[in-house]
C-alpha cells in the first residue's frame, strides 16, 4: 500500500485501529443508537415543516398541493425523490400525534428508523384515540423486548396489537393476486438494457413462457445467441407487434430471417457527430461472452439514444440500425430565440435529449414525458434552448404557483433552483454525464427586464376533486372495510 492510500485508510478506521474487537462491535452498536437518535430528530423536524407548511386553504384542491410542495423541499434538501419525502413526513405526522411513546424511545435511540416506519404504518388505519392511545403504549412496552426481528415478523408483531384494540383497524395482508404488475426499469443508464420484473396470473405467465420458447426455437441453428437472449429479444418483438423473432444468422438463404419488426418500431436520435451508420455490431453481444483482461475494444462512447428506448450505446445502435430504425439528427439549434410561445420540434428535440429527464432536483420523470418549461415566462423569456427545460407536471406547476421557488438557467443547460427558504439547488442536464463530449452550450440571453406578473402564468392551476385529507379519510374507511365481517365475527357472543 503506498503511503497516500496508508493515510487515506487511516481517516476512515473510526479511531479503533488498535481497540479489541469487543470495542470495535461495541462502537457499531453505540453508533447506530446514535443514528437512530439523529433520525428521530430528522423526522421530527420534518414534522415541524409539515405543521408550518400544510395547514387547510384553498390550496389543498391544488393539484400541486402544500403537501406536494412540501415533500418537494424536503426532497430537494435530503437529495431524495419526492415520493421518499413523503414517506418521512407521514411518519413525521403519525409520531408526533399518534405515537408519542414510541416517538419517545425513537428520540432515544432505542428504536430504528425501520421499526418506527412499520409500527407507523401497520396503525395507521386506526381512528379512535384510546384505541390508538392502548396500541402505542402496548408496543412501546413490548417493542424493546422484541430484539432483532425480520420485516415480516416485525409486521406480525404490530398488526397483533392493533387486533387486540382496534381489530377494524388491522392491515389485511394484500393477496399475492393483487400484487400482478409489470415493472419495467429504468433506461437511462447507458447500458442499452432495462430491468423488467413483475407478477402474471399464472395462467398467463405459462402462455408467455411457453410463446417465447417456441419463438426462441423458430430462429435457425446458426442464430449467435444463446436461449436466454432469444426469449429476451421475442418479447421484444411480442412488443413490435411480431409472433416471430429474425434470425440472425446473416444468412440470406435463412427461412427464418424475415424481419420481426422491432428496429423498425424504433426511432434513433444521434445527439453527437458519431457517424453512426459505418458502425459495426459488437461481436460480444450476442452468445455467451468471454472474461478477458484485455481492455474492451475501443468503442465510440454512447453517442446516441432513442426516444422511449432510452440510452443506447454504439453497438447496439449498430444493430437497430441495420435492422432498419430510423434515425433522426438532434441538431444544436440556432442561435436566435424562436418567434412563437411553442418551440418548433428541432428546438424541443434538443431541449429533452439534452436534460433526459425533469430538471427538478432529484426528480427522475423522462424527458418524454415532461412539459417544456419557460424558464423565465414567455414572452419576457424567449423560446430559445437557453431558457427552455424539461419539467414534469407536478415541478412546473410548483414553480409556476408556489411563490416561493424560483430557477434560474445557464446557457449550457445548468438550472438553480431557489427553495422558499432561499436554499439553492443546482441540477446539470443528464446528457451531460452521459455524453461528455456532446456540446450542449447554447447562446447567452441578455439579462431578463423587470417581470411583467401578469405574464408570468400561462397555465391553470388544475384541481382535485377531494383534498388529499379526504383522499386519506377515504382509503382508510374502504380499508377498515374489509375487516367488517371479521368484526362482526369476533364480536359475535359465544354460542353457550
Ligand atoms: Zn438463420
Ligand atoms: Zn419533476
Amino acid at each position: 500500500m503506498s503511503e497516500g492510500a496508508g493515510r487515506l485508510e487511516r481517516m476512515f478506521d473510526g479511531g479503533l485501529r488498535s481497540a479489541s474487537d469487543a470495542a470495535v462491535v461495541g462502537a457499531i452498536e453505540d453508533l447506530a443508537r446514535e443514528e437512530a437518535k439523529t433520525a428521530a430528530r430528522r423526522v421530527a423536524a420534518i414534522s415541524e415543516l409539515v405543521r408550518r407548511r400544510c395547514g387547510d386553504d384553498e390550496r389543498a384542491y391544488w393539484a400541486c398541493d402544500p403537501w406536494d410542495a412540501t415533500a418537494a423541499e424536503i426532497g430537494a434538501a435530503l437529495g431524495i425523490s419526492r415520493g421518499r419525502a413523503s414517506g418521512d413526513m407521514h411518519l413525521g405526522l403519525s409520531l408526533r400525534y399518534r405515537l408519542p411513546r414510541v416517538a419517545e424511545l425513537f428520540l432515544e435511540g432505542l428504536l430504528s428508523y425501520r421499526v418506527c416506519s412499520a409500527i407507523a404504518s401497520r396503525t395507521d388505519l386506526i381512528q379512535d384515540e384510546a384505541a390508538l392511545d392502548l396500541v402505542d403504549s402496548a408496543i412501546a412496552e413490548q417493542a424493546l423486548s422484541w430484539g432483532v426481528l425480520s420485516a415480516n415478523k416485525l409486521q406480525k408483531a404490530v398488526d397483533a396489537w392493533v387486533d387486540r384494540y382496534d381489530p377494524g383497524g388491522v392491515h389485511q395482508t394484500r393477496t399475492r393476486a393483487q400484487d400482478r404488475a409489470i415493472r419495467v426499469g429504468s433506461q437511462y443508464d447507458g447500458s442499452g438494457v432495462t430491468g423488467i420484473s413483475g407478477r402474471l396470473y399464472a395462467t398467463d405467465a405459462a402462455a408467455l413462457d411457453r410463446r417465447l420458447m417456441q419463438m426462441a426455437h423458430g430462429v435457425c441453428d446458426d442464430d449467435p445467441r444463446t436461449i436466454a437472449q432469444r426469449r429476451a429479444d421475442a418479447l421484444g418483438a411480442l412488443a413490435a407487434g411480431s409472433d416471430r423473432l429474425a434470425c440472425t444468422c446473416g444468412s440470406p438463404a435463412c427461412a427464418a430471417s424475415d424481419d420481426d419488426g422491432r428496429a423498425a418500431s424504433v426511432v434513433v436520435h444521434v445527439v453527437t457527430d458519431a457517424d453512426v451508420e459505418n458502425i459495426a455490431p459488437d461481436p460480444v453481444m450476442s452468445g455467451e461472452g468471454f472474461e478477458s483482461d484485455d481492455p474492451p475494444p475501443a468503442k465510440k462512447a454512447a453517442a446516441t439514444l432513442t426516444g422511449r428506448g432510452g440510452v443506447v450505446p454504439t453497438p447496439l445502435l449498430a444493430e437497430l440500425i441495420r435492422g432498419g430504425a430510423k434515425v433522426r439528427h438532434v441538431r444544436r439549434p440556432a442561435d436566435e430565440p424562436e418567434p412563437g410561445y411553442r418551440p418548433s420540434a428541432a428546438l424541443e428535440d434538443f431541449v429533452r435529449f439534452r436534460d433526459l429527464t425533469c430538471r427538478f432536483p432529484n426528480c427522475e420523470i423522462p424527458a418524454e414525458l415532461c412539459d417544456v418549461d419557460h424558464t423565465i415566462p414567455w414572452p419576457l423569456g424567449p423560446t430559445h434552448a437557453s431558457n427552455l427545460k424539461c419539467a414534469c407536471r407536478k415541478d412546473h406547476l410548483l414553480k409556476t404557483f408556489w411563490d416561493g421557488w424560483s430557477d434560474r438557467q445557464f446557457p449550457d443547460g445548468t438550472v438553480e433552483w431557489t427553495s422558499p427558504t432561499g436554499k439553492t439547488y443546482v441540477t446539470h442536464p443528464g446528457s451531460r454525464v452521459l455524453f461528455p463530449q456532446w456540446n450542449i452550450t447554447t447562446g447567452a440571453l441578455p439579462p431578463p427586464q423587470q417581470m411583467d406578473p401578469s405574464h408570468a402564468r400561462t397555465m391553470m392551476m388544475p384541481t382535485r376533486r377531494r383534498t388529499r385529507t379526504e383522499d386519506r379519510a377515504y382509503r382508510i374507511k374502504c380499508a377498515r372495510a374489509l375487516n367488517d365481517a371479521y368484526v362482526a365475527e369476533r364480536n359475535r357472543p359465544p354460542p353457550f
